[in-house]
């Protein structure tokens, strides 16, 4: 975590923003978990054309577990439909239409 834009000044005071805001994992959350946020990711990753210094609500707060999930997500640009669909704890997709649930 020590490339652009996460070592700059501006990232630092976005984190701290962020995780004053919303201290606990969005992820773990939406499954009525109360896990501490390890990191803040974007909801579009930079890589995937998505601002570096985006507004806070298109931030997100992730556990250890989400955030890992959420960076292979985003290996295949599926980071926003990670986001807003969710996950199983497993890691699994909770949409019973995702091709990974098919019998
Ligand atoms: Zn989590």
């Amino acid at each position: 975590m020590s490339r652009w834009p996460y070592n700059t000044q501006r990232w630092q005071r976005l984190r701290r923003k962020k995780l004053a805001r919303d201290p606990l994992c969005q992820a773990c959350e939406s499954l009525g978990h109360g896990t501490p946020a390890h990191a803040v990711d974007h909801i579009k990753a930079i890589r995937n054309g998505g601002p570096a210094f985006p507004p806070i609500d298109q931030l997100l707060s992730l556990c250890q577990t989400h955030h890992t999930q959420k960076t292979a997500a985003d290996m295949l640009d599926q980071g926003e439909a990670w986001t807003l669909r969710g996950c199983n704890p497993d890691g699994t997709p909770r949409d019973p239409d995702d091709p990974w649930n098919a019998p």
